[in-house]
């Protein structure tokens, strides 16, 4: 039997970005520039590396968006979904069912995340599994005679997916001025975001400073009418903020005081991104809930859920009664199948130790050393998620006197002619690789980092900037 996945392999790429023009409306894209500047065909992958239509290959320090940590090109991943296609291609969980895979997966998920979270509720991506927190915050102090307690605390510049639910807990302001987000109940507090807000503070003082706004809100909107705080524990689509050591120590300390239910979400910070299999081990903190998605599978199938706590599940078993949520796809067993072979691999390879233990000291060390760079107003990294700040003036951490994100812009250009994968998050550059990436390649990233800001940095000399 020849199988073909797509008859459109191996054509021309102008005939394929033509036909991608005219059918294909692009999430988070502006189609106007599209059409001048063309999409970039990628047809395939392998480790780190992914390879374009014409054969042009990237080294790509964005794990696809945060999600392939164990690489591109695993070939036992393929086999599970194929053999999990022939066993049960489909069945759902609603109505007193389950399967295998579901249930596999559940217990794995339960023994490797924090203590008390035993739980998970199962989506799709990770917007429907913040959907799935809104709701499950709600109907759980519902359960305990609590209905009032609805609002739910986020930040300014929080990723959290871009559902009308979820893109209202985020907090990004590009977001909500289209389609009538945020809905009601949902209140922004100011990010931990250091470099750029943290003015003449200490880092230490500054993230406790944060951290405190959330118990002025809750003692001006009364905790009585307070759900939940939820958190990425790093921001990631904001630009990998890394909150201040005396951060989320506080939040908890808070959030235990005026019971509330702490939400961490997960997408990014979960399955080894941070050197542990959660992100709130590294933090230290104690979640009621987890989302997770994105490496869940290393993105190779769609898959979230959300983690919860022994306390919110046993209220709501004793409680009775149905929580009416749910999605056709809730613990897919195709998906889940896949979910299950990554875990296995990230375990038994022991990818996640050696993050912790090697792979991220490594990476760490090379890229602290972009601190040195004239272009480079602050560079940091926490386990696999790395920033730097582009600044003319590195004393002042000033912004160019250009468009806020045309820097960033620019040197995203020079990285991609480069053959580098690294996102501009507006003047900030990021990455987040493959857990798999190995020296060699790192060292790979770094050279191509460091060509790629020399020549941004001339480039920008040319349009008249200076640097100090
Ligand atoms: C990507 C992301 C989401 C949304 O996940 P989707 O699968 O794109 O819906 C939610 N939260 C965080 C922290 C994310 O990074």
């Amino acid at each position: 039997m020849d199988i073909t996945t797509s008859n459109f392999n191996n054509k021309p790429t102008s005939f394929l970005q033509e036909l991608d023009l005219r059918h294909h409306l692009h999430p988070f894209t502006d189609h106007k520039e599209l059409k001048i500047k063309k999409p970039k065909v990628v047809v395939r992958a392998n480790g780190v590396f992914i390879f374009d239509n014409d054969g042009k290959k990237y080294l790509d320090a964005m794990s696809g968006l945060w999600c392939v940590n164990i690489g591109y090109g695993r070939k036992e991943l393929a086999l599970a979904a194929q053999k999990q296609m022939e066993e049960l291609p489909y069945y759902n969980t609603f109505f007193q069912s389950t399967h295998p895979p579901a249930i596999e997966l559940s217990s794995k998920i339960a023994s490797l995340a924090p203590k008390d979270l035993n739980t998970i509720f199962y989506s799709s991506s990770g917007s429907e599994a913040n959907e799935t927190n809104i709701r499950l915050v709600r109907h759980y102090w519902a359960s305990l005679n609590k209905p009032s307690k609805k609002v739910i605390i986020s930040r300014k510049n929080a990723y959290h997916g871009s559902s009308i639910g979820a893109g209202s807990l985020g907090g990004m302001s590009s977001m909500h001025a289209q389609g009538g987000l945020p809905i009601p109940d949902i209140i922004h507090i100011n990010q931990p975001y250091w470099y750029g807000e943290g003015e003449n503070l200490s880092p230490e003082e500054f993230g406790k400073k944060r951290a405190l706004e959330l118990e002025d809100k809750i003692n001006e909107l009364g905790s009585e009418n307070i759900g939940a705080f939820i958190g990425e524990p790093i921001q990631g689509a904001g630009g990998v903020i890394i909150p201040p050591d005396t951060y989320w120590p506080e939040i908890q300390r808070i959030c235990k005081d005026h019971n509330i239910l702490l939400i961490a979400d997960e997408v990014i910070c979960g399955f080894g991104r941070l050197g542990f299999w959660f992100g709130s081990e590294s933090f230290n903190i104690q979640p009621d809930i987890i989302t997770i998605a994105k490496g869940l599978s290393s993105g190779y199938q769609p898959i979230g859920g959300s983690i919860i706590s022994d306390k919110i599940a046993q209220t709501l078993e004793k409680k009775g009664g149905e929580f009416n949520h749910g999605y056709t796809y809730s613990a897919h067993p195709v998906a889940a199948a896949v979910a299950l072979e990554n875990i296995r691999i990230l375990d038994e390879e022991k990818i996640v130790e050696k993050v912790h233990k090697t792979t991220s000291k490594y990476l760490e060390e090379k890229w602290l050393s972009l601190n040195d760079h004239p272009l480079v107003g602050e560079a940091r990294i926490k386990g696999m998620m790395g920033a730097i700040e582009l600044t003319p003036d590195k004393s002042h951490r000033s912004a160019f006197p250009l468009n806020e994100g045309q820097a960033g812009i620019i040197t995203r250009e020079i990285c991609i002619k480069n053959g580098l994968i690294m996102r501009a998050v507006g003047d900030k550059m990021i990455i987040s690789p493959p857990l798999i990436i190995k020296k060699c390649e790192i060292n790979e990233l770094m050279d191509l980092v460091y060509k790629s800001l020399d020549e941004s940095k001339s480039h920008l000399e040319k349009l008249g900037i200076s640097f100090r």
